[in-house]
């Protein structure tokens, strides 16, 4: 249902929880964040109130300065503590998000089992972090764009790896995302009042495109890697 990521040089989590909190008026059932603090990659998750999760995370993360968020809205699973996103691969390294339904997410699911993977939930969302760890060779780009030829649905992707702790890689089709530029630092939302506390100058991901975020440069590409470009957009409103 709603998606935040920060890449930079402040602490991610507060920033999390309070994007999180600015989208909390669109309903959701479970929320969460996943941080690298330099080493790993936590992720607390919860069903129930940010407030939950806010008890839960307790003063802990405050030394991760790359993290993504996440409340849900269950589609495919019911909502509980684990079947709330991020959701991970079978390492823990590569975390993702996800706004929407992955429609093919039953065939992929067999035959990323049959390969060895184990999943934890029935939700749609798990077969994407898996299917990322499979393709994964040394370069998380190429592997999430394999994974994009074969995944089908409507999806807002939020994706980071511990692998590669300079990253967010977001990616939208069908389900509504932006990428906000900061000052040395760089943000992910599926809604514009979730980081308008942070810029006004965002790009509206269209559909078909994702875009590689750092903390000084972002990327905006198509699925298959080319290169797209785009007017930066001034959000002249109030949230
Ligand atoms: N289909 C996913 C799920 O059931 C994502 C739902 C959402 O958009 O929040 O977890």
């Amino acid at each position: 249902c709603g998606i935040v990521g920060y890449v930079g040089d402040r602490s991610a989590a507060p920033f999390l929880i309070d994007g999180l909190k600015r989208l909390e008026y669109r309903g959701y059932d479970s929320a969460g964040i996943a941080v690298y603090d330099g080493e790993k990659t936590e992720v607390v998750k919860r069903e129930g109130r940010l407030s939950r999760l806010e008890e839960s995370l307790n003063g802990n993360f405050t030394k991760g300065f790359l993290g993504i968020g996440h409340t849900r809205w269950a589609t495919h699973g019911k909502p509980s503590d684990i079947n709330a996103h991020p959701h991970t691969d079978c390492s823990g390294n590569i975390i993702v998000v996800h706004n929407g339904i992955i429609e093919n997410y039953q065939e992929i699911r067999e035959w990323l089992k049959e390969r060895g993977h184990r999943f934890r939930t029935e939700v749609d969302t798990e077969v994407i972090p898996h299917l990322i760890e499979e393709y994964y060779q040394g370069d998380l780009v190429s592997a999430v764009q394999k994974t994009l030829e074969w995944i089908r649905g409507s999806f807002a992707l939020g994706i980071l790896s511990g692998e590669e702790p300079d990253k967010i890689i977001a990616v939208r089709k069908d389900s509504p995302l932006v990428v906000g530029l900061g000052n040395g630092e760089n943000y992910i939302a599926s809604d514009i009042p979730a980081i308008l506390e942070h810029t006004r100058k965002v790009y509206i991901l269209k559909d078909g495109h994702m875009a590689v975020v750092k903390k000084d440069r972002v990327d905006l590409m198509d699925f298959k890697g080319r290169k797209v470009e785009q007017e930066v957009f001034d959000v002249k409103w109030d949230a």
